[in-house]
């Protein structure tokens, strides 16, 4: 009876209120540190954790992979093994590597006027975003599609309506889907900044973003070669899709020329983007890491010779200057390619032309290039 007594005594007091724990507030990723994150495009073959050991001896600190084969329609189940999940994300952690960009399947289009082919781009690109949370990537890159006649904006409202349909019940997690600007080849949409935006301004329940192709976007005819007409294309960037919505750059040279629409990637320095050009633009104020923690640049250049992707990762720490000793450690002499010599029939068609090209030099018909220093492979 006391007891009861003493407690009616007490007043109430608001502390006393029940509430529940705030939730904590996510810690930003490591790779977000504000220091430079540049990456390129490994191969999965064999193993996917491999792709990153690759990175990792490329010298790179962030990457790009398919999650699965780019160039086919999956055939049944393409989820990844919740171990080998597991094992990707426990070996990129390790690595200490970020952002991961996983880049969507070639066969996907949105945009397709073709309902089967619009069904099974739905669904892949629905599959897309699962491997992509699966393996923790923080990026999906999408190429917007191509209407195939049908008028552009008809072409945007597919493109939007069917990542909304590949979304639907997804949890993101910490992914983005970033649209890819494009070159502007046959039917592509992509290549004017406003139909990027368009498919934003559509998709604005998702979490979005765009990825910016130095190629592609010189090919679509932004002469970024020179100061003014980079300020230009950052202008026309910002004011449409939003700088600050950029959070990958594709930084690759272009083998075609400004304008071509033609989708031709370069190693760095050796295209008609040039490297001075392409250094301005690692360095800009506005697309470093100072304006966007984490923004990350990654290579998709061609791997003519062994080495070349090693020496491309090297060119962009180069063009941001960091030197060697201060770079991620690449492995001396590692590649993708081992250089080996496949038959003839069964090299890319480029690397049938470039073998075709060597000996009509070595034969003495053809032209050399530039003195003949690209002719003799020094492999
Ligand atoms: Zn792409
Ligand atoms: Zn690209």
């Amino acid at each position: 009876m006391a007891d009861l007594l003493h407690r009616a005594e007490l007043p109430y007091d608001v502390e006393d209120e029940y509430r529940p724990e705030p939730a904590p507030i996510p810690l930003p990723p490591a790779w977000q540190d504000g220091s430079f994150r540049i990456g390129i495009h490994t191969s999965i073959a064999g193993d996917i954790a491999g792709s990153l050991d690759t990175a990792a001896k490329l010298g790179a600190n962030a990457l790009q992979i398919f999650s699965a084969s780019p160039r086919m329609w999956p055939r049944g189940g393409t989820r990844i093994a919740d171990a080998d999940a597991a094992r990707f994300r426990e070996r990129r952690a390790g690595l200490g590597l970020g952002p991961l960009v996983i880049h969507d399947n070639y066969l996907i289009n949105l945009a397709s006027p073709d309902r089967v082919m619009r069904a099974r781009s739905i669904q892949a690109f629905h599959d897309e975003l699962v491997r992509a949370v699966s393996l923790g990537a923080d990026f999906l890159v999408a190429h917007p599609g191509a209407g195939m006649g049908a008028p552009v904006p008809q072409a945007i409202a597919d493109i939007a309506d069917g990542m909304r349909q590949a979304a639907r019940g997804m949890k993101f997690g910490g992914l983005r889907i970033l649209v890819e600007n494009t070159s502007g080849m046959g039917s592509a949409v992509g290549s004017r900044f406003e139909e990027i935006q368009a498919i934003l301004e559509l998709t604005a329940d998702l979490p979005m973003g765009v990825c910016l192709d130095t190629a592609h976007t010189f090919e679509a005819g932004c002469d970024i070669t020179s100061e003014e007409g980079l300020e230009k294309t950052l202008d026309a960037v910002d004011r449409t899709v939003g700088l600050a919505r950029v959070y990958v750059l594709h930084v690759n040279d272009s083998r075609t020329a400004l304008g071509s629409r033609v989708d031709r990637h370069e190693n760095i320095g050796d295209g008609k983007i040039g490297r001075k050009a392409l250094g301005r633009i690692l360095n800009h104020p506005r697309l470093g890491p100072g304006a966007l923690r984490g923004r990350a640049f990654i290579l998709e250049t061609p791997i003519d010779k062994p080495g070349d992707d090693r020496r491309n990762v090297r060119a962009l720490w180069e063009l941001v200057g960091v030197d060697e000793e201060h770079a991620p450690k690449a492995e001396a002499g590692f590649s993708m390619t081992r250089g080996e010599k496949k038959p003839l029939a069964q090299r890319t068609p480029r690397a049938q032309r470039a073998q075709r090209k060597k000996v009509a030099v070595a034969k003495g018909r053809g032209k050399a290039r530039k003195g003949g220093k690209k002719v003799k492979s020094k492999i």
